[in-house]
């Protein structure tokens, strides 16, 4: 779950995002067939494909793609090693939301990787999992997506929030004050748009790239000056806009949260939320009302939409004493929305 930094990962820029203390639970035994056999509690159909022939160019369809792209990328990995995944026989369940912006496919991903690590006694660390899951993601399921839901999957200990550099990939883990709650609220407004505005997103980060930097990777975006965007015009400025002042405002949001500055914290928050909707244009009219109304309810600090927008969560911050005031009236006066989980 993102506490700050919307569509800055994938710009190579910083995110904080922390683990939910949900899981993504796998049963599994090795299959002497080299076939990969599973079934899902939080999905329909079996999935059943050969692990040594997963190739990108005739991907396997639905949510067996992420399994099947996870063994890709890991026999990719271990090619050199000569070593490749083994056949599995898996039963799969998660209370990770699917589809609402938290990160399940991710989870899913690091999941199996782990799996696969532990089974076959892979010598791959936390951070190179989540690179690996990023491009089964990327290169498999064909989802543009930057580093961080893999990361906030694989390395931080659950409930644990983190700053991260998204091109580094270094990362410094900061305590949250036991005072403050982070709610998550599902607006209910499905992320339909979701697949194809992100896309967008980053084709317009390549033009911003092209123009600013004359390059390909929209990972220099991470070094934009305000003073580039000032010179920008139109729809790519307001893009640069949100990228520009969303890298400010997660580093800024670290040293509230090592201040315990809660107003500090929440503001950042809720700018951040205007910023998506206003300069990315990435926020919905459903989420636009829950986070009014999540302000103006007891004990809340800042809201936000929180998992790339379109629809899904929103993510606020509240006094922990005011979390059964603040739900109580989230209840009454946005009966669309379902809390999905505090932190
Ligand atoms: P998010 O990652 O924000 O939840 P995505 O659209 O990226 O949303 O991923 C959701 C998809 O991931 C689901 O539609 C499903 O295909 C797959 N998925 C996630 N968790 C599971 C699971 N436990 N079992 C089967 N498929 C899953
Ligand atoms: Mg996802």
């Amino acid at each position: 779950m993102n506490l700050i930094g919307d569509h800055t990962d994938y710009v190579g820029g910083w995110v904080m995002p922390a683990a939910l203390t949900r899981v993504t639970a796998v049963a599994y035994s090795r299959s002497p067939d080299g076939m990969l056999d599973a079934v899902s509690a939080n999905a329909s159909g079996r999935i059943n494909f050969d692990v040594s022939t997963v190739t990108p160019n005739n991907p396997v369809q639905g949510w067996g793609g992420y399994l099947a792209g996870v063994a890709w990328a890991l026999a990719e990995e271990l090619t050199e090693a000569n070593v490749s995944p083994a056949g599995l026989t898996v039963a799969i369940a998660s209370d990770v939301p699917t589809a609402s912006g938290l990160s399940s496919s991710a989870s899913l991903e690091v999941a199996m990787a782990r799996v696969w690590r532990e089974m076959q006694g892979l010598n791959l660390n936390d951070v190179q999992l989540a690179q690996l899951c990023k491009r089964a993601e990327n290169l498999y399921v064909g989802v543009p997506s930057g580093i961080m839901d893999q990361f906030a999957c694989s390395v931080p200990a659950p409930g644990q929030a983190i700053q991260l550099d998204c091109q580094e990939l270094s990362y410094q883990v900061i305590g949250i004050p036991p005072e403050w709650a982070f709610v998550i609220l599902d607006s209910g407004a499905s992320r339909s748009l979701a697949s194809s505005a992100y896309a967008e997103r980053v084709s317009e980060c390549e033009q911003l790239a092209k123009r600013l930097f004359d390059s390909d990777d929209i990972q220099s975006l991470r070094d934009m000056t305000a003073k580039q965007v000032d010179g920008l015009d139109g729809v790519l400025q307001q893009r640069a806009r949100h990228l520009v002042t969303e890298n400010a405002r997660v580093k800024q949001a670290a040293q509230a949260l090592g201040e315990s500055d809660m107003a500090t914290f929440g503001e950042l928050m809720t700018a951040s939320h205007n910023s998506l909707r206003d300069n990315y244009a990435v926020s919905s009219g459903a989420l636009d009302s829950l986070v009014e109304t999540s302000l103006t309810a007891p004990g809340c600090h800042g809201s936000r939409l929180t998992g790339a927008g379109f629809g899904g969560c929103t993510v606020s911050l509240v006094d922990r004493t005011q979390v059964t005031a603040f739900s109580d009236y989230i209840a009454k006066n946005a009966p669309a929305a379902r809390l999905v989980t505090v932190l």
